[in-house]
């Protein structure tokens, strides 16, 4: 259909499949990226290889890492007791970003979902559960999404941890249906802060 070399059209293919780009910016983003060879699309193959070659999910928490083991878990300064679990590695990002919080990280991968038949097998429950005991946890915080299967897992979480450890989840400030990873920082922070029981 088009004269665009194979391989340039290969790029243009798999440039459209990421979040935000279509096939339109795609090719704009292609063009830029070929215009701008030596600033741009060598040190972006360079750092695409790199990423490809080292990144997996820490064992532990479910974070992406370089290593099997992530910067944060093996951090004894992270080892404060407070454990604040997330739905997805962009919510614990975002946490980071705020800034505020010192402690730990879990990683579910998801949430319970009837619809999507996700059960707690299919997300980082178990994990989650060992860990209580292994660090030494004392608060385990939720900042699960404030959507129908983000509460409902929240619950069932809550439910699993009954009489083992303190349970709160962030404040008030978290939008019905909104994602951690769309709040600012200074949300997140008083959020937080006013963090409550479960
Ligand atoms: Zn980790």
């Amino acid at each position: 259909m088009s004269d665009t070399p194979r391989e340039i059209d290969a790029l243009i293919e798999m440039m459209a499949k990421l979040p935000g780009l279509g096939p339109r910016s795609a090719r704009r983003a292609v063009l830029h990226l070929i215009r701008k060879r030596g600033q741009l699309l060598m040190p972006l193959a360079q750092a695409m290889r790199a990423v490809a070659d080292t990144a997996r999910e820490c064992l532990n928490c479910g974070n992406v890492a370089t290593s099997d083991i992530c910067p944060i878990c093996t951090s004894e300064k992270r080892a404060n007791g407070e454990l604040c679990v997330v739905e997805e590695v962009a919510d614990l990002w975002a946490m980071e970003r705020s800034g505020h919080f010192k402690g730990r990280y879990h990683v579910l991968g998801g949430t319970l979902s009837a619809l999507d038949a996700i059960g707690p097998e299919d997300l980082r429950i178990p994990k989650l559960i060992s860990r209580i005991d292994s660090e030494g946890v004392t608060e385990v915080i939720l900042a699960l999404n404030a959507t129908i299967d983000g509460q409902t897992t929240a619950h069932y979480i809550s439910d699993q941890l009954q009489g083992r450890v303190s349970v709160t989840s962030l404040a008030q400030g978290v939008p019905v249906g909104g994602e951690l990873d769309y709040l600012d920082d200074g949300t997140i922070s008083a959020a937080l802060r006013a963090r409550k029981a479960f």
